[in-house]
């Protein structure tokens, strides 16, 4: 009678807590994004419990479905092809859905590319702003960027290979010396984590960075109003703070 969130690896199989394992092996089912993704994780983890599709395109029937098994006394667990369910990811639906029924919700966390990003790149952590894939439309790309990028937040954004050197394009339309760091491949073979004011990372795509896999952008927030308490912020978390004071 519970519906567990599981997050699951990003791309290294061994990014799973013993939690989630033994959570995935006693639940009745593991609803999931694709059968076959997930099955590469279960058949690595020697999971035998039978798996049901929830996703985009069938989130409303599916919804209704796993509700009423769990009010006949089934536990659930949702996961996604990788990383958190919810966070650009179906679930959110099913979570509201399920809490209205009265039944039980419990998250195990897991592994998840913006995170996995920021916590990389160098830049900012102390306050950002998540907001998941840009719209594609470049006119509407432009004006959300141009308002994402007024706030002293870092912004992490999800991008796929095929729209990441537009993306940097269009951030260095709206200022071309913001830093910014491109997760590529996080917890993979391939794994880069590059940081410098856009221009220059736009000079290093293609050849030093291949547009191939998965990609992160985290953006520099913008301090100038609030540089000086961002110093203090900083500061005051230093080690080494008598040294300076
Ligand atoms: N739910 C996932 C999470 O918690 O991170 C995100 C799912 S979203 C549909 C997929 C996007 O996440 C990809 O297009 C990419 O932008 C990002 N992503 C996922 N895995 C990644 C990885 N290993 N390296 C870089 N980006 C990744």
């Amino acid at each position: 009678m519970t519906l567990y969130l599981v997050g699951t690896p990003i791309g290294n199989l061994e990014d799973i807590t013993f939690r989630a394992v033994r959570i995935l092996k006693e639940v009745d089912i593991i609803a999931c994004e694709d059968t076959r993704v997930t099955g590469r994780l279960t058949h690595h983890y020697e999971i035998n419990t039978p798996m049901k599709s929830y996703h985009e395109h069938n989130k409303d029937k599916m919804t209704e479905q796993l509700v009423e098994m769990l009010k006949t006394g089934a536990d659930i667990a949702l996961v996604s092809d990788a990383g958190l369910p919810l966070i650009s990811d179906p679930g959110y639906e099913l979570v509201i859905a399920v809490r209205e029924a009265g039944v039980r919700v419990e998250t195990v966390p897991g592994p998840n590319a913006a995170l996995t990003a920021l916590m990389t790149s160098g830049l900012s952590s102390y306050s950002f702003l998540f907001t998941g894939f840009l719209p594609r439309k470049d006119s509407e790309k432009f004006n959300k960027l141009e308002v994402l990028m007024k706030e002293p937040h870092s912004i992490i954004l999800y991008e796929s290979p095929y729209r990441v050197k537009d993306t940097l394009l269009t951030i260095e339309k709206v200022d071309s010396e913001r830093r910014v760091a491109l997760g590529r491949e996080l917890t993979k073979k391939f794994e880069q984590v590059v940081t410098a004011p856009v221009s220059e990372l736009l000079e290093q795509l293609e050849h030093d960075i291949p547009l191939k896999g998965e990609f992160v952008i985290v953006i520099d927030g913008q301090y100038e109003e609030a540089a000086e308490e961002k110093w203090w912020h900083q500061l005051s978390l230093n080690e080494h703070v008598e040294h300076y004071i």
